[in-house]
């Protein structure tokens, strides 16, 4: 990635912080969008969307940068499980700066970076004013993409590599979609928590340097799809342990041969279905081999525990590995607020390889 695309929100911030205290108006720019459909056709910037007035336990976040999930897009399409009311403005995830606080915050002060604590709070705007509640600080010396992408892609490795399966060290971990964002996460977990990873990727013409990349971030095996259908798994699989957890975001033929290589009574957890393709497990999966099969919904975690003891130490875990530089995000591009129907095309093409990420500052 280019040297100026990954400096460009740093500059930002700094213009930022030392204009802070002066930049609140009663509206903002936004993203929003009417009704459902493609995202690049539906979704509009609203140059002087409405900002809703500061309470005393509220604050005022201007909005850094945000990613394009997929699930961001789904919701767009209207095909995700939460459907907001329309007009609606889109954004899960994003990174910004407390510029105003009211007289009754306790939790946080101008200047602090602050990542979502909720779901769904529609981020795509330049500012945004919430209870302080919705919002929970992250430290301001990671790199601020790491921060932007931090509360979804990595929370769900997180819980997925601690909730379902005791794991020690050694143990294995297969997964597809390793090169999407909370595969790579899994993968960088997982190293800095001692598993080996075997790691599914789709066949490309520049696997090798995926590969090399994967490996570079702690990955144990990378391997194509192809590969794991085919026999050749079994040695693979002699050498790595059998995985008593696979992580499965694809569906289709893909979860069926993940599934093949668990061991007994191991466990498969569901949580993105790329493929569009149904999870199909064979009758002897659960009756011989007593395979789990489970779901992992990270917005529900995190609405039920939002804020609570264990997020607290999950954030700050991630940030301190993030610090170590042993947690970064996948790469990303930037791109400039008003040049965001590239942003969301380049989400949606195959084997693009970044996370697109919006400036939300002009
Ligand atoms: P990214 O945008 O970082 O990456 C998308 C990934 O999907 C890439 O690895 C891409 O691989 C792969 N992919 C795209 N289309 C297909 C396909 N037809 N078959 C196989 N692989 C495909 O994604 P995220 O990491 O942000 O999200 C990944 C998935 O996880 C999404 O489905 C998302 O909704 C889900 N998710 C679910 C959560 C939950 O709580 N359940 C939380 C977070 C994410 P390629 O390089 O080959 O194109």
């Amino acid at each position: 990635m280019k040297l100026s695309t990954l400096c460009r929100p740093f500059f930002f911030a700094r213009r930022y912080l030392s204009s802070s205290a002066t930049c609140r108006t009663s509206s903002c720019k936004a993203l929003v969008y009417h009704k459902l459909g493609q995202p690049e056709e539906v979704v509009q910037l609203d140059g002087n969307h409405p900002l809703r007035e500061m309470g005393a336990d509220d604050i005022t976040v201007d909005m850094m940068v945000c990613p394009v999930n997929p699930s961001d897009i789904n919701q767009i399409q209207g095909v995700y499980a939460l459907r907001p009311p329309l007009p609606a403005v889109p954004g899960g995830e994003g990174m910004g700066v407390v510029s105003a606080i009211g007289s009754h915050v306790t939790s946080l002060q101008t200047g602090d970076w602050v990542i979502p604590a909720v779901p769904s709070l529609g981020l795509w705007r330049t500012q945004v004013v919430e209870n302080e509640k919705i919002f929970m600080k992250v430290r301001s010396d990671i790199a601020m993409e790491t921060a932007a992408t931090l509360s979804v892609n990595p929370t769900t490795a997180y819980r997925m590599l601690r909730d379902y399966v005791h794991l020690e060290r050694g143990c294995c971990v297969i997964q597809n979609g390793a090169n999407s964002g909370v595969g790579e996460a899994v993968i960088q977990l997982a190293a800095a928590w001692g598993f080996k990873t075997i790691n599914i990727i789709r066949d490309r013409p520049n696997f090798d340097e995926v590969k090399n990349y994967l490996m570079e971030l702690g990955a144990t095996e990378v391997v194509t799809e192809e590969f794991c259908g085919s026999h050749k798994m079994t040695s693979l699989i002699e050498s790595t342990g059998k995985p008593l957890l696979g992580l499965n975001t694809v569906g289709g033929k893909s979860a069926t041969n993940l599934m093949k290589q668990l061991a007994n009574s191991g466990t498969m957890v569901t949580y993105g279905g790329m493929s569009k393709k149904p999870v199909t497990v064979g009758t002897g999966s659960l009756i011989f081999k007593d395979l789990r099969i489970v779901g992992h919904w990270n917005s529900q975690w995190v609405t039920k525990n939002s804020k609570s003891e264990d997020h607290h130490t999950m954030i700050d875990e991630l940030c301190a590995l993030a610090a170590q530089g042993s947690l970064k995000a996948k790469h990303c591009l930037t791109h400039p607020l008003n040049e965001y129907r590239t942003a969301l095309c380049k989400s949606m093409t195959p084997f693009v390889g970044t996370k697109q990420l919006i400036n939300m500052q002009p």
